[in-house]
């Protein structure tokens, strides 16, 4: 848990402290946020202005601003360890394309601080020849002066685009109607797309892991572009019927996106207990403790979490509950993420080194 030096208690995505109003600054390197203190002059990351609103540290030795072509920000302090793995962002400066930029950063820093946690990033943000970079675009239905007409929010080799209607809480409300989805957030986009990533970087390079992989999720080299056509050629009652196999009905569709969607409930789970742990909610963790020790106090949370959504009026805010197979998807996750060997490099040697790849 974080705290400000007063002892209030700083959680994500906190810009100011609540008890003394100190300004609050995350520091990567120490994984924490904490207050500036006074006389100290904090390296901030260059995009600490008021469209991206970043209020980490920059890395030391990091390349500057200007170099990160559409972060342009212009000045030539160097770039924290979140926004150097940003290389697209809405030039826009409507109303519409900032609102997206702000909430893009806040849930990818959310993914970040998480992965953190698990020890996945900054070790695993270079793997098995790719890197991990998470760029926001518009297309030309909300922007007529982009030239695609079309971005679709997915992963392709590293690369994970967020088409910025994500960050459109209207868009996101018809798009969770018109495909029957129970949750759609850009943060939840976020964990799935970064999924992808991991599997990627950890699953694919090794074979013992792979084989355990197609084992519980099924063999991927399956036809992937048929296994979509024909889960969305699916009328939406038999597309969206409950499999416990699966955490959600989209996992049905390919060992790929089973794999996504069974990542994205880890990372919802790991996240929301370590909330629920800073609230004193839930004891502190365990050694003992395995994953279903923490898929219980998860599955126990959100019923209450649940619960007072219908207090409130408002939707469940996690209408799931898996168990069986469903639930020895994200077990194998959970074991994967502990056990992993640590990474021989990490993401911020070779980002200094490079520079940001070309348009
Ligand atoms: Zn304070
Ligand atoms: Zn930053
Ligand atoms: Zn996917």
């Amino acid at each position: 848990m974080f705290r400000c030096d007063c002892g209030e208690r700083l959680l994500l995505p906190a810009r100011k402290c609540g008890g003394c109003g100190a300004r609050v600054v995350f520091d990567a390197a120490q994984q924490r946020l904490r207050p500036i203190r006074e006389g100290e002059e904090p390296r901030l990351c260059a995009n600490a202005n008021e469209i991206a609103q970043c209020n980490w540290l920059s890395e030391p030795g990091a390349r500057p601003a200007a170099a990160a072509t559409a972060n342009g920000n212009g000045g030539s302090r160097p770039l924290c360890r979140a926004c150097l793995l940003t290389r697209l962002v809405p030039a826009s400066r409507a109303k519409r394309a900032i609102a997206a930029r702000q909430k893009f950063e806040r849930a990818k820093k959310r993914l970040l601080v998480a992965l953190m946690r698990l020890r996945l990033f900054p070790q695993y943000a270079f793997a098995n020849g790719i890197h991990l970079e998470i760029n926001l675009m518009e297309d030309s239905r909300d922007n007529p002066a982009v030239a695609e007409d079309w971005v679709p929010t997915g992963h392709s080799a590293g690369v994970i685009t967020i088409n910025a209607r994500e960050a459109d809480r209207a868009a996101l409300e018809l798009a969770r109607q018109e495909f029957g989805e129970k949750y759609r957030t850009l943060l939840g986009h976020l964990r799935h797309e970064s999924g992808h990533y991991f599997w990627h970087a950890l699953v694919q390079p090794n074979a013992a892991r792979l084989d355990a992989f197609r084992e519980l999720f099924g063999d991927e080299r399956r036809d992937y572009g048929e296994a979509l056509r024909r889960y969305y050629a699916l009328p939406p009652r038999r597309r969206n019927r409950p499999n416990p196999e699966f955490i959600a009905p989209y996992a049905a569709s390919h060992p790929h996106e089973d794999w996504a969607e069974s990542w994205a409930h880890f990372l919802h789970l790991e996240d929301a207990l370590s909330v629920a742990r800073d609230l004193n909610l839930i004891p502190p963790p365990q050694p003992a403790d395995d994953f279903s020790v923490r898929l219980r106090q998860w599955l126990e949370t959100a019923e209450i979490i649940n619960e007072m959504c219908e207090s409130l009026g408002l939707r469940r805010a996690y209408p799931f509950s898996p168990s069986g197979k469903a639930a020895e998807k994200m077990r194998f996750i959970s074991e994967l993420a502990q056990h992993l060997s640590p990474a021989p490099q990490t993401i911020i040697p070779a980002l200094l080194k490079n520079e940001p790849p070309a348009n």
